[in-house]
């Protein structure tokens, strides 16, 4: 059974008081009410070590949200896959659309990103998504495939267990809009049967492919009912601890 996930992103936001407030809710509330599905949370650098103190990863788990193309260096301002791993975070979020849209992440620099990552022991939650645009023209499982051929079809089926794939429509994300629970779980099943081809129906079967895009505690439940659909990676909704619980939740 592959597992269920949800993760939170939380993007830019929560300074170093305010994010350690919420990450010790969670850490509470999570370890009195057990979530039926493996939880993550991923913050922005400068919590990291800090929050890896207190949770209790066996209940949720800690993660980046960005690594950096090259091992070690003179690249000021950046922050290595080895700098994140000795934090204590498990996970690094990689390919998401903001980081591929303002920052001009290429499918070759998220190749290198995604291979540091795993050398450093990271598991990845590899983003992938299609534009407004190229939805309306027909070409979403077009763009997936080549997202995925880009950056991680490369690895070895055992290197390629290490990677949580988020599927993340870039017109859902922080916009309101829903992919509605069919048009998300089309476009899962076939994320996996491109899986599949590649690397065998088993690792296929035991890759979580999460949703996201404005996923939040009302359509959760629906989204997550699919069978392709094995949690959420949550940006707003995970930034407040009763919104996210409440995503945690549809898996009750
Ligand atoms: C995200 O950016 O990963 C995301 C899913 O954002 P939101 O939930 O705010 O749409």
């Amino acid at each position: 059974m592959r597992k269920k996930i949800v993760a939170g992103n939380w993007k830019m936001n929560m300074n170093l008081q305010d994010g350690i407030a919420l990450a010790k809710e969670l850490n509470e509330t999570l370890n009195s009410n057990k979530p039926n599905c493996g939880v993550i949370i991923c913050t922005p650098f400068i919590h990291l070590a800090s929050i890896a103190q207190f949770l209790n990863q066996d209940v949720i788990a800690l993660g980046a949200e960005n690594c950096a193309d090259k091992e070690k260096g003179a690249y000021t301002g950046e922050v290595s896959a080895e700098m994140v791993k000795s934090t204590g975070a498990q996970y690094v979020i990689l390919g998401h659309s903001e980081r591929r849209g303002y920052y001009g992440e290429t499918p070759e620099i998220l190749k290198e990103k995604v291979l540091l990552a795993l050398k450093n022991g990271l598991k990845v939650i590899f983003c992938i998504g299609e534009s407004l645009e190229e939805r309306e023209a027909g070409k979403q499982n077009e763009v997936v495939k080549a997202e995925l051929e880009g950056s991680v079809f490369n690895l070895t089926a055992e290197e390629f267990k290490n990677i949580v794939i988020a599927y993340e429509p870039i017109w859902a994300i922080g916009t309101g809009k829903t992919a509605t629970a069919e048009q998300a779980e089309e476009i899962h099943a076939y994320i996996r049967s491109i899986v599949a081809e590649k690397y065998g129906n088993e690792v296929a079967e035991e890759t979580s492919i999460l949703y996201g895009g404005s996923c939040k505690a009302s359509n959760a439940p629906e989204l997550f009912a699919k069978p392709d659909i094995d949690g959420g990676l949550i940006g707003g909704a995970s930034l407040k601890a009763a919104d996210f619980m409440g995503i945690i939740d549809a898996w009750k």
